[in-house]
């Protein structure tokens, strides 16, 4: 048992408790939350930590086994170009891929990450997830243009799914990699599936995505030419937004992350508003910054109170896995934003996104969240600096 303490706590359920107490069991579990109103009197065997505590953080989008890529791919060339790189690595030994996901991973636990939304196109990183250090929702990822193979797609998922049902017993879906890479049909046979979610999309992650979908081609277009095969035969016939063409393709009330957002417009953020999907908007701005030199419009969809989560992306277009690294960046760009909110989106957005709001994302008693210190903060403002850091209490 022991009893941690800080300059304020964000349970994610209250107000910021100014010198609150949690007290905690020797496994991390809550056992006790005192709002001491700020008057922290000497407690035998209190442990006081100068900063901020929040709950454990959730990365609602990663790609573990695209982590031996780290370093590997040129900054600002943009998704086109981001595209062929990644797909020159398809195929590098699973031995590699292996090891690089271990170290991703012990550097996510270190950076206070206690769940994850990630990406699987194989069973690379299956064996790391079997050891549960983080709790893991696996999205295995699908694409193909050709709808005479959607089956054939659907199959190998499938088998995908049962491998990694066999490996660790935890969570998947089978999700449709973006809609410039998705047929119709596709769409369609992943709609099908029962008890699938949730659904993950990459959305408007370049302008080049917004090109294609309004028919004016451009160097997606060119890219997908070159790796698809009859590409220009299979392409369909889009005549709006990729978002409202990803909308469209799904079920009502579904629920999806839709992942970067870089390029979302006003009008399609309206868009989605008519529709009844439960949609959380997963924001990566580091990664977006290392393909696109680009960062999403964010405060559009804090206009529109929209649900947002963070994500880090993979190491391929990513320098740290960290959340807190992904909150900085945000903070640097938009100060105005309150760093409660900020918060917010890092733990109990990601963790409703995920299904998992029951277990990670608020410190509440009989819960074990995980417990962060946020340090070497701006506490007078309550604002991150650069030189923020992250350290795990529990
Ligand atoms: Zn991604």
């Amino acid at each position: 048992m022991r009893k941690i303490s800080a300059n304020y706590i964000y349970t994610g359920t209250s107000l910021p408790l100014k010198n609150g107490i949690i007290t905690l069991d020797d496994s991390g579990k809550i056992i006790n939350i005192k709002d001491t109103g700020g008057n922290l009197r000497e407690i035998a065997k209190l442990s006081f930590y100068n900063g901020i505590i929040v709950p454990g953080f959730v990365n609602a989008h990663c790609h573990l086994e695209l982590s031996h890529l780290k370093g590997l791919i040129p900054k600002h060339t943009g998704l086109a170009k981001f595209i062929i790189e990644l797909s020159r690595h398809r195929g590098d030994s699973p031995n590699k891929v292996q090891q690089a996901a271990q170290l991703a991973e012990e550097e996510m636990l270190k950076n206070g990450i206690v769940a994850v939304g990630d990406i699987s196109n194989t069973p690379d990183s299956f064996e790391i997830k079997a050891k549960q250090n983080i709790y893991y929702h696996t999205f295995l990822e699908i694409f193909g243009l050709d709808p005479r193979k959607a089956d054939e797609i659907i199959v190998k998922a499938r088998k995908l799914a049962t491998v990694l049902k066999q490996k660790t017993k935890l969570p998947f879906s089978i999700v449709p990699h973006a809609p410039y890479s998705v047929s119709p049909t596709l769409f369609m046979k992943i709609r099908e599936l029962e008890n699938n979610k949730p659904l993950s999309i990459h959305n408007q992650e370049s302008a080049s995505e917004q090109s294609l979908f309004n028919g004016e081609k451009g160097s997606l277009f060119e890219v997908l030419s070159t790796l698809v095969p009859e590409y220009e035969k299979l392409c369909p016939s889009y005549n709006n937004s990729s978002l409202k063409y990803t909308l469209d393709h799904l079920e009502s009330l579904q629920k999806i992350l839709l992942v970067h957002n870089t390029y979302s417009s006003e009008s399609d953020l309206s868009y989605s508003e008519q529709t009844n999907l439960d949609k959380y908007w997963i924001l990566c701005p580091n990664a977006n910054q290392y393909i696109e030199d680009k960062l999403p419009d964010i405060n559009l969809f804090r206009r529109k109170k929209l649900k947002i989560a963070l994500g880090t992306d993979s190491l391929a277009s990513n320098n740290q896995l960290s959340i807190l690294e992904e909150m900085k960046i945000i903070s640097e760009n938009y100060p105005k934003i309150p760093l409660e909110e900020l918060i917010s989106w890092a733990t109990i957005n990601g963790a409703r996104a995920l299904n998992i709001s029951d277990k990670f994302g608020k410190i509440e008693p009989g819960k074990t969240p995980g417990i962060n210190l946020l340090y070497d903060l701006n506490l007078h403002e309550l604002k991150l600096t650069r030189e923020s850091k992250v350290k795990r209490l529990a």
